[in-house]
């Protein structure tokens, strides 16, 4: 096995870049982080870990951390959007132990995005082997046989390598990959947070599980954040021409009561309950899979080269399957070899879910027989998914 001594910038400071900060110094390399914003604060309430990136927080040494401020949730259940029948469910956390642990390999949590954030901050700022500059803008990037310059509004940086871990916009991937605009999915999402105390009044049904109600041209998921004390809720909604890609811009409650108008009662309930300053809506983009996920000493991770519709919630779980892969792979071969190989091993799951994420935003919403036929087989397709999202096991991959 080889000794990885290189020096690697990453650029982005989000769920990804932290990530693969910690996974590379842990190998042995000498990490700067570049981050544009001035501070690490997440926008955006809650996230969904599945096992397949937990595995990866306990390499870390993360995991006992994480698991006191994330929640537990006992089940995923999806929902019938008027009656509430159940549609189907996937056991995680019950009365008869850790299925999820058992099943999979790792619990699964729900938790705040900002405690995650925090969590893997303080994580990088514990390491020796990792530098983290905020307030820094990266804006070019050239590479010569030995080396890459990146240049920045605080000055030049070089290293062995870069990784952009810059999100959907990625600078790095147009630098190295060439400009190519993200893609409107003709999707908004809602988000709110909603006090548990009122949330559990309206809930006829367990609040600590995470729920997915599929409907016509919507859907809706919650579940608790900040170890039960908030019900994250995430509204999604079939929307063509506002295509603001933001998460602080705010949304009114009656425009969010009335996409869910003839749904289900606990859904206006919840959005009733929710806290006036908790609404936000973002249009949702993606991009198709990525042929190439670099040049030479540069390669992508996360949002950066595999943006995704949230419809699997693997988004941020993918970003942390990449980091732990990316490090393996330097571990077995020199940049740029390694780098080829991440992709080459990546690339095909990644690609997977994408595209079932990106057809789940059709099939989550039918209507009339085809969504009766949908639900038929609802629960025997989301547990061949299941299985495959989180029994894998990123650390054993290269
Ligand atoms: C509604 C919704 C729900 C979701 N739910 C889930 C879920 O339950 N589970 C899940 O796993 N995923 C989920 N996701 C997806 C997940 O949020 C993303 O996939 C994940 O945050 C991507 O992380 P990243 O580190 O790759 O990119 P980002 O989080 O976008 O981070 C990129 C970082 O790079 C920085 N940056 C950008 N450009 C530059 C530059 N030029 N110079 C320096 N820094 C720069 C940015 O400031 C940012 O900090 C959801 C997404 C949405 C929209």
């Amino acid at each position: 096995m080889r000794k990885v001594r290189d020096k690697i910038i990453v650029v982005g400071a989000g769920i990804g870049g932290l990530t693969a900060a910690l996974c590379l110094a842990r190998c042995g390399a000498e990490v700067q982080i570049i981050e544009q914003a001035d501070a690490l604060t997440e926008v955006g309430a809650g996230i969904q870990l599945s096992p397949n990136c937990i595995k990866v927080l306990r390499l870390l040494g993360l995991e006992s951390v994480l698991l006191q401020i994330a929640s537990r949730p006992v089940q995923v259940r999806i929902r019938h959007w008027r009656s509430g029948a159940q549609i189907a469910e996937t056991p995680l956390n019950g009365t008869d132990g850790d299925q999820a642990e058992q099943r999979y390999g790792a619990p699964y949590c729900t938790i705040h995005r900002a405690d995650l954030i925090t969590l893997l901050a303080t994580a990088v700022s514990e390491h020796a082997g990792v530098s983290l500059h905020t307030g820094v803008q990266v804006h070019q990037i050239r590479q010569t046989d030995a080396a890459v310059n990146v240049s920045t509004g605080a000055g030049n940086f070089t290293a062995d390598a870069v990784i952009g871990a810059d999100g959907i916009h990625s600078i790095v991937r147009a630098q190295v990959l060439g400009e190519q605009a993200a893609r409107f999915t003709g999707h908004v999402a809602w988000r709110a947070l909603v006090p548990m105390s009122a949330a559990a009044k309206v809930l006829q049904s367990e609040t600590a599980e995470v729920t997915a109600w599929w409907g016509p041209r919507r859907h809706f998921v919650h579940y608790p954040v900040r170890r039960g004390e908030w019900l994250n809720c995430v509204c999604i909604v079939e929307q063509a021409g506002w295509t603001e890609e933001s998460w602080r811009r705010t949304g009114t409650r009656s425009e969010l009561l009335g996409e869910f108008a003839d749904w289900h009662a606990e859904l206006s309930g919840l959005i009733q309950a929710a806290a006036s300053d908790s609404l936000f809506k973002w249009a949702l983009y993606d991009r198709r899979p990525l042929p190439q996920w670099g040049k030479h000493r540069v390669t992508l991770l996360g949002d950066a080269c595999h943006p995704m519709l949230p419809f699997m919630a693997q988004g941020g779980a993918m970003a942390i399957e990449d980091a732990a892969i990316l490090a393996n792979c330097l571990k077995s071969a020199a940049i740029p070899r390694a780098f080829l190989r991440y992709a080459d091993l990546r690339r095909a799951r990644t690609t997977w879910v994408q595209q079932v994420s990106r057809r789940n935003g059709w099939v989550y919403h039918l209507g009339g027989p085809v969504a009766w036929a949908r639900n038929q087989v609802a629960p025997w397709a989301m547990q061949r998914t299941t299985q495959t999202l989180f029994q894998f096991n990123p650390l054993t991959v290269a």
